[in-house]
């Protein structure tokens, strides 16, 4: 009964477009769920994403789920993911990119689901890290482990939304930290691709130890 009267109260609403969705609904109406804005990159080497990845990185493969426009639904998504305690949408466009790349071999060869590390000020303040939710979802999908703590965040970096391509690859440089010297092939995940500089930079960490390889899965990207 106290559940009626919540959602009579507080009836859900469509992250897309705020019109009442019936509680089975989860995060978006029908309508909005048919306009998400899927990228279609396969987690592989011909894509943008792989280009734009630093070469000295040496990635094996790249792919992300949904494009990223400003003042779009995928704003909204990625938005909420974030700053509104609703790390469960980066388990459910885990689930939807799985789907989709089922029947890719790449996948097969993932052994480790690693999060893109947030730094445990931030953690602090915020409670979650966006994407371990994605992440550990990943994992479960692709029968693998999921890691927190082979890769760690040393520094802590203000926004970098003003700054440009080559300022963050140098303030990302160090960023991160290797804690051991297990040999795997890891998923980095994070949620939105911009530069490709924090991915890059984590993949340099785990490649430091020889035979590591790193494929990378962003929730989003930038076109
Ligand atoms: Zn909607």
């Amino acid at each position: 009964m106290w559940q009626d009267v919540l959602s009579t109260l507080f009836p859900k609403r469509c992250i897309g477009c705020e019109t009442i969705i019936p509680s089975s609904q989860l995060f978006l109406c029908e309508r909005c769920t048919c306009n998400l804005p899927f990228a279609h990159l396969p987690l592989n080497k011909e894509n943008f994403l792989y280009e734009k990845i630093d070469p000295t990185a040496k990635i094996e493969a790249a792919s992300s789920l949904l494009f990223f426009k400003k003042d779009t639904l995928s704003q909204k998504l990625i938005h909420h993911l974030k700053y509104k305690n609703r790390p469960e949408l980066g388990e459910w466009l885990a689930k939807i990119w799985f789907e989709q790349n089922r029947h890719n071999s790449a996948l097969a060869e993932i052994e480790s689901v690693i999060p893109v590390p947030i730094h445990s000020k931030r953690l602090k303040k915020r409670n979650y890290n966006q994407v371990s939710l994605c992440g550990r979802k990943l994992a479960s999908l692709l029968n693998c482990e999921y890691d927190e703590t082979t890769l760690i965040r040393i520094h802590h970096l203000e926004s970098q939304t003003q700054s440009g391509k080559y300022e963050r690859m140098n303030r990302m440089k160090n960023a991160f930290q290797r804690t051991n010297q297990e040999v795997k092939h890891y998923l980095l995940v994070d949620d939105v691709f911009t530069t490709g500089a924090t991915l890059s930079s984590c993949t340099k960490e785990l490649t430091k130890v020889e035979g590591s390889k790193v494929s990378i899965f962003a929730l989003a990207t930038t076109e």
